[in-house]
C-alpha cells in the first residue's frame, strides 16, 4: 500500500521523500504540472531519456476513460438528457486533465522504474 500512498502523495519512487512534481497545474489558467528533473533528496532522475513519458499517455487515456464512464453513470442519476450527460463528461474531463497528467506520469514512473520496483520487492 506504500506504493499507492507514495503515488498519491507525489513522492520519489526511489527514496519516498522528495517530490516528483513542482506544481500541481491549473486547468483554468491552462497551466500543466511541472516536474522536477531529479529528486531533491536522493538525486534520482525522473526523466530517463527523451520521450520517456510517451507511454504515460496510455495510462492517462485509461484514467480519462474510467473518469468519463464514472461521470456518465453519476450524471445519469441527476439528469435525464444524454446531451446534458455529455456536458458533464466534457466538464469532468477538463477539470481532471491536470490530475490525469500528474497521476499518469507518477504511475508510469512507479511501473517502469527498476530501482523503485526492486526496492518494493
Ligand atoms: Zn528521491
Amino acid at each position: 500500500m506504500s506504493f499507492l500512498k507514495n503515488v498519491i502523495q507525489n513522492k520519489c519512487p526511489n527514496c519516498g521523500k522528495g517530490k516528483v512534481f513542482k506544481t500541481n497545474g491549473n486547468p483554468f489558467l491552462f497551466q500543466m504540472p511541472e516536474m522536477h528533473p531529479e529528486c531533491s533528496e536522493c538525486g534520482h532522475k525522473f526523466v530517463k531519456e527523451p520521450g520517456y513519458f510517451f507511454g504515460a499517455m496510455y495510462v492517462s487515456y485509461g484514467l480519462a476513460v474510467a473518469e468519463m464512464v464514472a461521470t456518465f453513470f453519476i450524471s445519469r442519476l441527476f439528469v435525464t438528457s444524454l446531451v446534458h450527460s455529455l456536458l458533464f463528461i466534457v466538464a469532468a474531463a477538463f477539470l481532471l486533465c491536470t490530475i490525469n497528467f500528474r497521476y499518469s506520469r507518477l504511475l508510469w514512473i512507479y511501473m517502469f522504474d527498476s530501482k523503485a520496483k526492486a526496492k518494493a520487492n
